[in-house]
């Protein structure tokens, strides 16, 4: 069984947001939600200062809070490491908005659209189908294209190639020999989440 994940070179990262428009082109999340961001920080003083970019998603974490709390059993981890939630089964009731450390889950209020004048364009009208008002919604790690043997729409989307999916559990994969060769943190490992997100330092 795989356990897929990703590494995010941040030597790489050149801060274009592709990642996030290609998510949102991909999985058409609505317009107040983003599974993709990327985190600008500013480092150093003039004349030497310079940005720093954090692409960040859902961790698919081993030990996933957001399961552990939800009342429903709409939020659950596949054997295969992604961490899913099952809209029929939410009740949206946040815990796992709360209990999620890395802050990457989204109540869906409402589905808005990115032209609220004009109503719902054709796309917006067929992607918000799987969007499902009143539920909590998060990265697939776009299940859909893994299923058919294809990369999540924001790897193949980085210019920079600074995203690296595979599978975790495969010594010969590209995620697993580039950690085997680069040293690499994962967020807030102290809570003993288990992030199968990889970041190589800048
Ligand atoms: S990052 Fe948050 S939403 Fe994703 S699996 Fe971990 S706890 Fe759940
Ligand atoms: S697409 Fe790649 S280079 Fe652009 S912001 Fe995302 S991770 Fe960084």
């Amino acid at each position: 069984m795989p356990r897929y994940g990703m590494v995010i070179d941040l030597k790489r990262c050149v801060g274009c947001y592709a990642c996030v428009m290609a998510c949102k082109a991909e999985n058409v999340t609505p317009a107040n939600v983003f599974w993709n961001k990327v985190l600008v920080e500013e480092k150093g003083a003039y004349p030497n200062a310079r940005l720093t970019f954090l692409p960040v998603l859902c961790n698919h974490c081993d030990n996933p809070p957001c399961e552990t709390v939800c009342p429903t059993g709409a939020t659950y981890r596949r054997p295969d490491g992604i961490v899913a939630v099952n809209q029929d089964k939410c009740m949206g009731c946040g815990y796992c908005v709360v209990a999620c450390p890395y802050q990457q889950r989204t109540f869906n209020h409402k589905t808005a659209g990115y032209f609220p004048a004009r109503g719902l364009t054709p796309l917006e009208e067929q992607g918000y189908k799987s969007h499902t008002r009143g539920t909590v919604t998060k990265c697939t790690l776009c299940v859909h294209r893994i299923s058919q043997g294809r990369q999540p729409a924001c790897v193949v989307a980085c210019p920079a190639r600074a995203r690296i999916f595979g599978d975790l559990s495969d010594p010969g994969s590209e995620p697993s020999r580039l950690l085997g060769r680069r040293p690499a943190h994962r967020l807030l490992t102290g809570l003993n989440t288990g992030p199968a997100v990889y970041y190589i330092p800048e």
